[in-house]
C-alpha cells in the first residue's frame, strides 16, 4: 500500500512534468524550422582583437574596433551613386540599402535608416567631449559611424558612416 502510495506520488509528478514539457513554449524546436533570417534573433560574432587584427586591415581595424574616423571626402564610398547594399566590412552583416543614401555634403556616406533596425545597434558615446550617439554592427560590434537628429524624410535620421567599416556590392 505505502509502496503504491509512492509511486502514485511520482506517477503524478511525472504527469505533470510531462504536460508541462509538451505545453510550454520551446523556441530552440520551433526556431530549427524557421530560417536563420526570419528568427529575428542576430547571431553575435565574438572574436579576439587579436583574430581581428589578423584580419582587418590596419585602417578598418582602427575604425572598426578602435573607433577611429576616416577623415572626411577621403573614403571610397562619399558619393558612391550606385545602386546596391553596403556591407559590414568585418563581418558581411547587411547594413544600408544604396536607395536609403543621401547626399549630406559632410564627406561621409549618410543614410537616412539601416536595412533593418536589428542590424545596426546604438551606443551613447561622450568622447571629444560631446554627447553623440554611436551606430555599430550588431553582429560583430565594429563600430560604423554616429547617428544625427538633421537627416532628410521620413526619418529625419542622418546615419553618418566610415567608408572604411562598409563593403559595397552593386545590384
Ligand atoms: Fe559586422
Amino acid at each position: 500500500m505505502l509502496y503504491y502510495k509512492r509511486f502514485n506520488k511520482i506517477g503524478k509528478l511525472l504527469f505533470i512534468i510531462l504536460v508541462f514539457t509538451v505545453c510550454s513554449p520551446n523556441n530552440e524546436r520551433i526556431s530549427k524550422d524557421i530560417p536563420k533570417e526570419a528568427r529575428g534573433k542576430m547571431v553575435k560574432i565574438n572574436k579576439t582583437e587579436k583574430e581581428w587584427k589578423e584580419e582587418l586591415t590596419k585602417e578598418e581595424y582602427h575604425v572598426l574596433r578602435e573607433k577611429g574616423t576616416e577623415r572626411a571626402f577621403t573614403g571610397k564610398y562619399h558619393d558612391n551613386k550606385e545602386k546596391g547594399i553596403y556591407y559590414c566590412a568585418a563581418c558581411g552583416n547587411p547594413l544600408f540599402k544604396s536607395d536609403a543614401k543621401f547626399d549630406s555634403g559632410t564627406g561621409w556616406p549618410s543614410y537616412y535608416e539601416p536595412i533593418s533596425t536589428e542590424n545596426v545597434e546604438t551606443e551613447k558615446d561622450r568622447s571629444f567631449f560631446m554627447v553623440r550617439t554611436e551606430v555599430h554592427c550588431a553582429k560583430c560590434g565594429g563600430h560604423l559611424g554616429h547617428i544625427f537628429n538633421d537627416g532628410p524624410k521620413p526619418t529625419g535620421l542622418r546615419y553618418c558612416i566610415n567608408s572604411v567599416s562598409l563593403k559595397f556590392k552593386p545590384e
